[in-house]
């Protein structure tokens, strides 16, 4: 019995290993690169499914069922009853980013310009002079659908909102950070070119810019008020450091772990418990809505497979037996603000995914508490296989704090904590993740649902 916790790193515990972890982290980033927006992330759920022919069809063992476009539920059945519960894991799908406001586009001085709505917990003075592109749907009169997608193909033009020079940022530079930089003058470039075919049209270069709009997908300027359009950082995501161990990308809260949870799903035989992976909006807005973890989606769902699969049981019996993870990434300790951690209880990338027993602020408040019979099961799983864990809180008491999924599952009474890899620069356009604690969380899930 060894008394004293020796915590080991992935670089020991995979150091014969880098090969897989090598494709794996390759595979990664190019879902990174494919997924920024929850719908994108939806569909590459789907064609994943679709992939290894598995739809819908509820008469199958392994099905799904999609939600608006913006949510999405697998099941796998277990040999198992139903009323004995299920093995959940729920990531979000949706990260933080700049939504274009319904009336958004407008001519000032000598530019067309978009008015944006953030969404979720940015910190604006990094979206400032950077590539920004645009992902979305605007959805016509008659019902129809158009996708759009520019500033990712390295032919498309991008988008950025103009920082102020520090020449005339005298006055902002003496401001509180919190103040400096207003969301109301997060307004990015579209066009500067005048139309002059038409001498009656007041806007030139609005005018010019909706021309476009309408020359290249049929669309109006009141089409744009059923549209969901959002810029997002335009960068590609890559390997980052010169021994190419750590990865950079937008969106990877949550994105890391819907990637492997969707990995971990996949490689699965008949499990003993029924599986079950979701796909959640809105996390990042306080999971409210029809597309969210709040929202009845997996009830229904779960009512649903009772039916056909003709359990006679009710649905609180399924929900008390279940055991769940709420795959949501951790912050990682920051070399220059180690301060803001007590780093005892600070996550390090490269030493795997992260339980984080409790979230919220400020003594616990808003927090699912998970419960310590759990982790012990947890804990027992996962060194079986000698998959490295580590244990950690988001930064010092009274520092700051968040929430999750977690808290919202919980209330069905199933056993549910926080578990994800740690990551740098969390909510920036430019995240940092360890390529190790991908590949040891992908193990993680993959134990955790057998
Ligand atoms: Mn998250
Ligand atoms: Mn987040």
């Amino acid at each position: 019995m060894e008394i004293i916790h020796k915590q080991k790193s992935c670089y020991e515990i995979f150091k014969d290993e880098l090969n897989k972890i090598d494709s794996f982290a390759k595979e990664y980033i190019n879902f990174l690169n494919n997924c920024k927006t929850e719908r994108e992330t939806v569909k590459w759920i789907e064609d994943r499914l679709i992939e290894r022919d598995i739809s819908s069809d509820s008469s199958k063992s392994i099905f799904y069922r999609k939600f608006k476009d913006k949510s999405i539920i697998v099941v796998r059945r277990g040999k198992r009853l139903l009323k004995q519960g299920t093995r959940i894991i729920g990531a979000h799908l949706d990260s933080p980013r700049l939504d274009f406001k319904q009336h958004p586009i407008y001519e000032n001085t000598y530019l067309a310009m978009v008015k944006t709505h953030y969404y979720g917990g940015i910190r604006k003075h990094q979206w400032f002079s950077i590539p920004l592109a645009i992902h979305g749907v605007v959805v016509k009169i008659d019902g129809t659908k158009v996708n759009i997608k520019i500033g990712e193909d390295p032919k498309d033009p991008v988008f950025v909102i103009p920082d102020l020079l520090p020449h005339l940022a005298y006055k902002q530079n003496d401001k509180k950070l919190s103040k400096a930089f207003e969301a109301e003058k997060m307004n990015a470039i579209i066009g500067s070119m005048p139309y002059l075919e038409e001498e009656e049209v007041e806007d030139k270069i609005k005018f010019a810019v909706l021309s476009i709009l309408s020359q290249k997908y049929s669309i109006t300027e009141e089409d744009l008020y059923s549209a969901e359009l959002q810029f997002v950082p335009a960068y590609q995501a890559k390997f980052v450091g010169l021994d190419n161990s750590l990865i950079g990308g937008y969106g990877q809260d949550d994105r890391i772990c819907v990637f492997c949870g969707v990995k971990s799903f996949l490689d699965q035989e008949v499990p003993e418990y029924t599986q079950v992976l979701v796909g959640w909006d809105k996390e990042e807005i306080g999971s409210e809505g029809a597309t969210s973890a709040r929202s009845r989606f997996i009830e229904y769902v779960l009512e649903e497979i009772i039916d056909i699969w003709g359990e006679n049981c009710h649905l609180s019996e399924v929900f008390l037996n279940t055991k769940a993870i709420s795959a949501d990434v951790h912050a990682a300790l920051d070399p220059d603000y180690q301060d803001l951690h007590d780093k005892l209880n600070a996550s390090k990338l490269g030493y795997g995914p992260v339980f984080c027993k409790f979230t919220g602020h400020r003594g616990k408040v808003g927090a699912n508490d998970a419960n310590a019979e759990y982790i012990a099961f947890l804990r027992h799983k996962l060194n079986k296989k000698n998959i490295p864990w580590q244990m950690a809180e988001l930064g010092k008491v009274d520092e700051g704090g968040g929430g999750t999924v977690a808290k919202f599952l919980a209330r069905y009474g199933m056993d549910i904590i926080d578990f994800g890899p740690g990551i740098l620069g969390m909510h920036s356009p430019y995240e940092i993740s360890s390529k190790y604690d991908l590949y040891a969380t992908y193990l993680a899930y993959r134990e955790f649902y057998k």
